[in-house]
């Protein structure tokens, strides 16, 4: 580590989970960096978001947890080691805070915002400035650093902030809500009772007249699921979320409560399909989904935005014929968010497009999640010291945990509409480049049927890692 350094500062605005993380990547790599953080409580009395409770660096705003810790079977466990790898002072602060959570790393999070607060502080290149950046960042000049910025506000980045970011990138480029339709993983889906099939074989951008997934359903298992709809538990909105119902993304179950026939006649309608198993017997209402990556390992429930509480999402939906051993990448909601729309706005390296001084990085650039944002805290602190250095580097491959977020957010979607297929994501290995699933294992014996989808995973974390230490050696 550098003590002193000549370089101009890297200014990263936002010290929660990825400012923090950009902030220490950053100085470890001997460039100095002023982290402005505008939560405070002084004298000058208490400033903070409407989810923080304390003015500490990296504070967990509702759970304490960093979900699974299993590098092998798990996409955020393999995130966790990638990280590991990179020393990440948000995994170290972690591992150091760990409270006892099975597989999970879950943390004590006082002492875990405390400890990254006080490793910050206490570097010799980090200077924490208390105070809110009220709009784009003021002008370079050739000594102040403000050529070279992170931005990593999050999903309450304060509103002055989200203006000037509005403004500088046009209607429809930020998104201030989150309504998110479930997301599934191709090889969950049943597809000897699904069938692809675009309606009435309308041809799309790329010729395809089967673009869809169609899930048939008969009179009873409709009203079946109308039932489950209705009686299930929904999440509320916050006092402070406000979030109003937009035409054309209501909650599923809003729209079941106005009529028990409205689905037919709106996301589950059946026009236009036809079982090819089946093909004189009309379905009673029909479920699509729509191809969600460019890899097609994803796919989501057209319509089918939910405030459904989690818990009761996956069994709800299972009931649809097809989805009965579905695998969700992400469950539906719908709750405040700012974030970005990344793929049109961001290159490669995470800078905006049209003001490539603007690094992003966390939630705001469409990742979700405490370990998702502080890997791409990670990353955005480890390019712009680059930058700085005038050495610039590349991503990882995709291959990696932290490879395929960078994809994902700058172009693992589809194209078309406003953002395309493009919607906030936690890591899940659907993000990855599939592997073929193994039938033998490393000594060639023969893998069980039902433990191969493991094996494929650890298959593609191995992968990963040994993917990563080429990058982080190169
Ligand atoms: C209510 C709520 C609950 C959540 N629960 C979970 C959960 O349980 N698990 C999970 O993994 N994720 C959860 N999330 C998502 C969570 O916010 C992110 O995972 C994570 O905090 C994002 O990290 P970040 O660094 O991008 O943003 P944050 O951690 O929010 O950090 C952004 C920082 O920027 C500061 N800031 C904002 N605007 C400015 C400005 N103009 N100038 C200076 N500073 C500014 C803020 O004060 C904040 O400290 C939740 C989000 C919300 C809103």
């Amino acid at each position: 580590m550098t003590t002193h350094s000549n370089y101009q500062p890297v200014h990263v605005i936002g010290g929660g989970l990825a400012g923090s993380e950009a902030a220490w990547q950053i100085a470890q790599s001997g460039v100095p960096v002023v982290l402005h953080e505008m939560r405070r409580d002084d004298a000058s009395g208490k400033v903070t978001t409407d989810a923080h409770q304390t003015d500490g660096l990296a504070e967990m705003v509702c759970s304490n947890s960093f979900r699974s810790d299993d590098w092998q079977f798990n996409a955020v466990g393999l995130l966790h080691a990638e990280m590991r790898r990179c020393d990440s002072l948000i995994m170290s602060a972690a591992d150091q805070h760990q409270v006892p959570a099975g597989g999970a790393l879950a943390v004590d999070r006082d002492r875990f915002s405390a400890e990254v607060t006080r490793r910050l502080e206490a570097h010799p290149l980090v200077t924490i400035e208390r105070g809110e950046i009220a709009g784009l960042p003021p002008e370079a000049n050739e000594t102040n650093g403000w050529d070279n910025v992170i931005v990593a506000t999050g999903p309450l980045t304060s509103p002055a902030l989200a203006e000037a970011i509005l403004e500088l990138t046009g209607e429809g480029q930020l998104s201030f809500f989150d309504a998110i339709a479930p997301i599934i993983h191709f090889d969950s889906i049943n597809m000897d009772v699904a069938w692809r099939q675009s309606r009435y074989d309308k041809e799309g951008p790329g010729g395809d007249a089967a673009a869809y997934i169609n899930c048939p359903m008969n009179k009873d298992q409709y009203e079946a699921f109308i039932d489950a709809l209705l009686a299930g538990p929904k999440s509320e909105f916050k006092e402070w979320e406000n979030v109003p119902y937009f035409d054309g993304c209501l909650p599923i179950e809003v729209m079941a409560e106005r009529g028990r026939e409205t689905l037919r006649h709106g996301p589950m309608k059946p026009v236009g399909l036809t079982n090819p198993r089946d093909p004189l017997v009309k379905a009673y209402a029909i479920v699509q989904l729509r191809q969600d990556n460019a890899l097609a390992t994803l796919w989501n429930m057209v319509g089918f935005q939910t405030k459904l509480k989690h818990g009761v999402q996956a069994e709800t939906f299972r009931m649809i014929p097809g989805l009965e051993n579905a695998q969700f990448a992400r469950l539906g909601g719908l709750h405040r968010n700012t974030f970005i729309n990344s793929p049109k706005l961001l290159d490669k390296s995470l800078r905006m497009k049209v003001q490539p001084r603007l690094r992003f990085a966390g939630q705001v650039t469409g990742v979700e999640g405490y370990v998702e944002s502080a890997a791409m805290g990670l990353l955005t602190g480890r390019f712009a010291a680059a930058d700085r250095k005038g050495a610039p580097i590349e991503a990882p491959p995709g291959t990696t945990a932290l490879g395929a977020l960078v994809e994902h957010i700058t172009g693992g979607h589809l194209e078309g509409g406003q953002g395309g297929s493009f919607q906030p994501m936690n890591i899940n290995y659907g993000l990855l480049p599939p592997l073929e699933t193994p039938k033998v294992d490393e000594e060639g014996k023969k893998i069980p049927l039902k433990e191969r989808g493991r094996a494929k995973k650890r298959l593609m974390s191995l992968r990963a890692l040994k993917d990563l230490e080429a990058w982080l050696g190169a």
